[in-house]
């Protein structure tokens, strides 16, 4: 195991902004995980766990601590029956070449979340999730180091409490788990509608009739590119910002200004607003604030254009949440992790 000192963060998120790590290491394997951890503790210095690094924005501070940068890989067939197969995944995986691989063997269930960036690990973290599937849908369990008992556990899929962009690991337990690999249950069966309403849009004006995770693969990858950034072309971290979450009366509120805002009954009593629906309302769509521009094609997307800080980043983020606040009195959140 290499371990290298002095590491410039920026190097390693999408983002491109922070300060440096004071180490950082690749993992390759499992067992190295316990060896690392347990030196690391008797130096008394932080671990942060790090996939791909597109849901991760780092501080100008930097870390005063060590990195691990997980890169397990693994892909195993565990079970097979006429409807579905168990994959068991290392979490060092890239996602997206994972599902390529599950398209190419005809399983459904992770095909709409084609071209998510990122690993495998990290999939379970904020539950990702796009075009009507989320991991939650097949994940049955995963592998982990648990640094509160120091031990390799098993987690079964209800452990995880996953809901919207939630599960333990990003909640509760944050920061307590290193995951090690994933296992999904996919189905044999082909995708079948109703799909997710701008998928099923785009299927529709392009006389798609026929569903296969390969077509629909291909739909969501079109998609995803007429709307969002390449993050090695432009510094992003995909959506900034989480939906907001809004009471009735808080609708009702905005609703008398505004009667064609578009909402999604949640069913408990609250409603989900588009985070981008209110940025652009609140006209920064577009908009370059301190060398972050609000993309063009989708407003819940920040770029880093031009940015050198975190402390830019923050600004621009500040702004927009104090003028959604005061014009629609709704709370938003920032969406990615930060490295602390
Ligand atoms: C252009 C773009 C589009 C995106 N679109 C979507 C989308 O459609 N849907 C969606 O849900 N997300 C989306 N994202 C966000 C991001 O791709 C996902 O959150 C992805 O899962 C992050 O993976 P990563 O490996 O880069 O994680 P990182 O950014 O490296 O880490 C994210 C978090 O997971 C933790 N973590 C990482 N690996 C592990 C591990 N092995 N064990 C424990 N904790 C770990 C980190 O500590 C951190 O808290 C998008 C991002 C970009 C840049």
């Amino acid at each position: 195991m290499e371990i290298h000192t002095n590491i410039p963060i920026k190097n390693f998120t999408t983002m491109r902004l922070g300060g440096k790590a004071r180490f950082m290491t690749d993992i390759f394997k499992t067992e190295d995980i316990a060896k690392i951890f347990q030196n690391a503790k008797a130096q008394n210095l932080p671990i942060f766990i790090m996939g791909g690094g597109s849901n991760l924005i780092a501080r100008d501070e930097g870390y005063n601590g060590i990195i691990l940068k997980i890169k397990i890989p693994g892909f195993e067939k565990m079970a097979d029956d006429i409807n579905s197969t168990t994959i068991k995944i290392g979490a060092g995986e890239d996602w997206d070449s994972v599902v390529k691989r599950t398209v190419d063997m005809s399983l459904s269930g992770i095909e709409a979340m084609s071209a998510i960036p990122g690993t495998i690990g990290a999939a379970p973290v904020q539950n990702i999730g796009a075009y009507g599937q989320e991991i939650a849908d097949t994940l049955i369990s995963l592998e982990a180091y648990d640094t509160e008992n120091e031990e390799f556990v098993n987690l079964t899929h209800e452990d995880c409490n996953f809901s919207y962009r939630k599960s333990i690991f990003n909640s509760l337990d944050k920061g307590r788990y290193i995951i090690t690999s994933i296992t999904l249950k996919l189905s044999k069966n082909q995708p079948t509608p109703p799909f997710y309403d701008s998928l099923q849009k785009y299927l529709d004006e392009n006389n798609i009739k026929i569903y296969t995770q390969q077509t629909i693969r291909d739909a969501v990858i079109k998609i995803r590119a007429s709307k969002l950034p390449d993050p090695k072309i432009m510094a992003n971290s995909g959506s900034f910002f989480k939906n907001a979450i809004a009471e009735k009366w808080q609708l009702d509120e905005i609703k008398n200004k505004y009667p064609d805002i578009p909402t999604y009954d949640m069913g408990d009593g609250k409603f989900k607003i588009p985070t981008g629906w209110l940025i652009e309302q609140a006209g920064f769509k577009g908009q370059l604030i301190n060398g972050i521009r609000v993309y063009d094609k989708n407003a819940l997307v920040l770029v880093n254009e031009s940015a050198t800080s975190y402390n830019d980043l923050e600004i621009a983020k500040n702004q927009i949440i104090r003028k959604i606040r005061d014009i629609f009195r709704v709370e938003i959140e920032q969406e990615p992790n930060e490295i602390q």
